[in-house]
């Protein structure tokens, strides 16, 4: 479930950008993605952090082309491409996202 403001409620663009953090929820599990999520705001701050960058990329890409998007294949694919990895800053949620260099940024968007 996602909220929107009603003047947006028709934005194909924005319910794509939504279903993607849906598929990195499911993918990550619920503990995961909002560790993930809250470790990449205080690092890269909204629009830089690696789950926004990945659903503002594939919303720019639905957006872009009339080609069936499997959103699901993309996501997995972009996940397993970050380092996940632990950090004794959550003791209780053990994993978190990293995106080191400017590189791990143009694999992303392939
Ligand atoms: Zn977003």
């Amino acid at each position: 479930m996602f909220f929107l403001k009603r003047h947006r409620v028709a934005d194909e663009r924005l319910h794509f950008h939504e279903l993607i953090h849906v598929i990195q929820w499911r993918l990550l599990g619920p503990a995961s993605f909002l560790a993930a999520y809250a470790d990449g705001l205080e690092r890269f701050r909204y629009r830089e952090s690696p789950l926004e960058m990945m659903a503002y990329d594939a919303e720019a890409s639905f957006s872009q082309s009339p080609e069936i998007f499997d959103a699901e294949k993309l996501v997995a694919g972009q996940l397993s491409r970050i380092n996940i990895e632990q950090d004794c800053r959550f003791p209780n949620i053990s994993r978190r996202m990293t995106m080191p260099d400017p590189l791990s940024r143009l694999q992303l968007a392939q």
